[in-house]
């Protein structure tokens, strides 16, 4: 399977896991526990020197936990990589992994169309503690080599991007890091999913992901994960202990459950969002929209080498900016007004009211987010329906300025 570049619903059930499970359970038990028991100090003492005959046992929970570590093993087998470690949420993966890489006095790489709170860490939150950065316009890695200094320790991308969907060449990301032996590229791979790709396949150390969002697929856990070779997660494990981000096991347990369905929800996702991004694109009260499914997005030539499928989120930018789109938003009935995406209920949100709510249009304009943009997160609902909410949004659009 680690050949392939993306996985399969086969996969998605039962990759990574063995095939008997304690208590000859079917799914892996919840093991709701938050510390374990030794027999005596013997036994303590055989652990903490390494002779333990089960040297995976339970320890303390933030240390380890077994239904944490069954879903670990599974996004890894997913994921095409040695291993991985599960995290409270994506942030918490994401920012553990990078604080265990990187240290003062030390470079990081990204790019601009990061996630905000990615953004924000690396600028704000390692700037404070003299990790220098240089940020990258979108998707340009040709601009990468120049970027490098001897203290750059990491490049960090995303593809798809929120909320335009760019797609990166991880090909030539990786390739332009490989040869520096100390630079790990790490790309966020949340809005993919390994069904629709698999940085590591491309040759990318670390594959991050908001679990809440598509692993998990159902609007109801925060949960994150860092894929990567055993050396790496083995650092980022440790760091994970210290600084206490970990998973706790009923959220694991979800994650678990909403990866059994992996392959069911993307292929359906998929396919829908595509239907709905042509015929967004045919509106006439839609101004632009944004898919690499479509051969008007920038990056689809891109996504069409490195992506199975194009994800279930689709942006578009209505006519008559701001107003003209709340009005939209607020007129549909199926979708559900929320941040987040990738769950199993279809939700909708304005960027300019949401996450970029206190800049003004200027500003807005200057990052490239529209007034008039819209982003759909495509459920699993027919697409019939949701194709009658969205018509019926846009009829009544206040008439464009
Ligand atoms: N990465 C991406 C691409 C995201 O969109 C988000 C959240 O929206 C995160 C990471 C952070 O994930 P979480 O909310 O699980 O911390």
């Amino acid at each position: 399977m680690s050949e392939r570049k993306t996985v399969t619903s086969t996969d998605a059930v039962h990759a990574g896991e063995p095939k008997s499970k304690p208590y000859d359970a079917v799914p892996t038990p919840l093991v709701q526990s938050a510390t374990y028991t030794f027999d005596d100090t013997a036994e303590i003492v055989a652990f903490t020197r390494g002779h333990h005959s089960e040297p995976e046992r339970g320890e303390y929970g933030r240390y380890g936990n077994p239904t944490v570590r069954a879903v670990e093993l599974r996004l890894a087998a997913l994921e095409g990589t040695e291993d991985a470690a599960l995290f409270a949420s994506g942030m918490a993966a994401f920012t553990t992994g990078v604080l265990a890489l990187v240290r003062g006095g030390q470079h990081v790489i990204l790019f601009r169309d990061c996630y905000r709170m990615t953004l924000e860490f690396v600028i704000d939150v390692l700037g404070r503690y003299s990790v220098t950065h240089t940020l990258l316009d979108a998707g340009d890695v040709a601009a990468l080599p120049a970027a490098v200094r001897p203290e750059t320790r990491l490049v960090i991308s995303e593809s798809p991007t929120n909320p335009y969907l760019a797609c990166i060449d991880l090909e030539a990301l990786a390739a332009a890091c490989k040869p520096l032996r100390t630079v790990k590229s790490l790309v966020d791979a949340t809005f993919a999913t390994p069904v629709n790709c698999r940085p590591a396949a491309f040759g990318v150390d670390l594959v991050v992901h908001s679990a809440t969002k598509y692993l998990a697929g159902h609007n109801d856990v925060l949960a994150g994960v860092v894929c990567g070779s055993s050396g790496l997660i083995s650092m980022i494990r440790d760091l994970r202990g210290v600084l206490g981000g970990v998973c706790d096991p009923h959220a694991a347990f979800l994650v678990g459950r909403g990866i059994k369905t992996l392959g069911l929800r993307i292929e359906r996702q998929n396919a829908t969002a595509l239907a709905l991004a042509r015929r967004l694109e045919g509106h006439p009260r839609v101004e632009r929209v944004f898919y690499p499914g479509l051969a008007s997005h920038p990056s689809h030539l891109v996504a069409r080498a490195q992506m199975h499928g194009f994800g279930g989120v689709v942006s578009f930018v209505v006519k008559g900016g701001l107003e003209a789109a709340s009005h939209v938003v607020d007129r549909m009935q199926l979708a559900r007004i929320a941040p987040s995406f990738g769950g199993v209920e279809t939700l909708v949100e304005q960027p300019a009211v949401m996450s970029y709510y206190e800049m003004s249009t200027d500003e807005r304009a200057a990052i490239g987010i529209a007034d008039g943009l819209v982003r759909l997160s495509v459920g699993i609902e027919d697409e019939a329906d949701l194709a009658e909410d969205l018509e019926r949004a846009l009829e009544d659009t206040v008439p464009s300025r």
